[in-house]
């Protein structure tokens, strides 16, 4: 219970912070990859190269940002009853067109008539995107996902399963850390986000793995919210 008290105040007060500064980073960004795309437009071939580098750095300091914002804002999110099957049919255009830009395989098993719950859409979406990604990154240029929903007595359960690299014994405890990363381009924001958005649904989120074979996350949403 301590560390978890120290967890809320460190956000709170990253929280704070990151607040006031981050719209004021985003705007100006955003004005600079406009005009080095419209250079790169206009330069020749040997350059591309480097402005495509450029690019690239650009977008990665912009989810960076998004994704601390997202994490540090900690929002009081507004929930509405719907569908988790229904979210994830509505993502599914967007994780099978990153899919197929790696050459993996997207599959489905979506219980049907699961119960409704009181989700945040917006969040929800952002949780199953941030599993699913971290999914194929682990996975180099082929394979599948599964996407799994099915009710238990009560909660509706997600799992999200790869057929990575696994993730050590070791690394296990340390994955909601923030910034916790083992990629060169990694943010390390990505599950912390992800366990504050369950968490804010009253959830719980747990992780198996196996090295060389794979992982599965699993997020348990609960029907009824705890009593006060
Ligand atoms: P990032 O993806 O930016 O590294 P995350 O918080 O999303 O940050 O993940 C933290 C770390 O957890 C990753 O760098 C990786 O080592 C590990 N990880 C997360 N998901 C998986 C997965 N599905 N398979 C293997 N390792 C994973
Ligand atoms: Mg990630």
């Amino acid at each position: 219970l301590r560390d978890e008290l120290g967890r809320m105040e460190r956000l709170s007060l990253v929280g704070q912070m990151a607040a006031s500064i981050t719209h004021e980073i985003r705007n100006p960004m955003a004005v600079i990859r406009g005009f080095v795309q419209l250079m790169r437009e206009r330069s020749p071939d040997h350059l591309q190269e480097y402005f495509r580098i450029v690019l690239d750095e650009l977008d990665r300091a912009n989810s960076i940002i998004n994704d601390f914002l997202s994490l540090a804002q900690n929002r009081m999110i507004e929930k509405e009853r719907c569908s988790l099957n229904s979210i994830i049919l509505e993502l599914l255009p967007l994780l099978m067109a990153d899919a197929n830009m790696r050459g993996l395989k997207i599959e489905l098993d979506l219980e049907e008539d699961l119960p409704e719950l009181e989700l945040n859409e917006k969040e929800i979406k952002q949780l199953i995107l941030n599993l699913v990604r971290n999914g194929m990154e682990a996975m180099e240029d082929k394979g599948e996902i599964r996407i799994a929903t099915f009710a238990i007595e009560d909660a509706v359960v997600l799992q999200v399963t790869d057929e990575g690299i696994g993730i050590p014994e070791e690394k296990i405890e340390r994955l909601f850390e923030p910034f916790f990363t083992t990629k060169e381009r990694g943010t390390g924001l990505g599950l912390p986000l992800c366990l504050s958005i369950v968490e804010r649904h009253n959830g719980v989120i747990e992780v198996e793995s196996r090295e060389g074979e794979g992982t599965t996350f699993t997020v348990k949403l609960a029907l009824e919210p705890p009593p006060a």
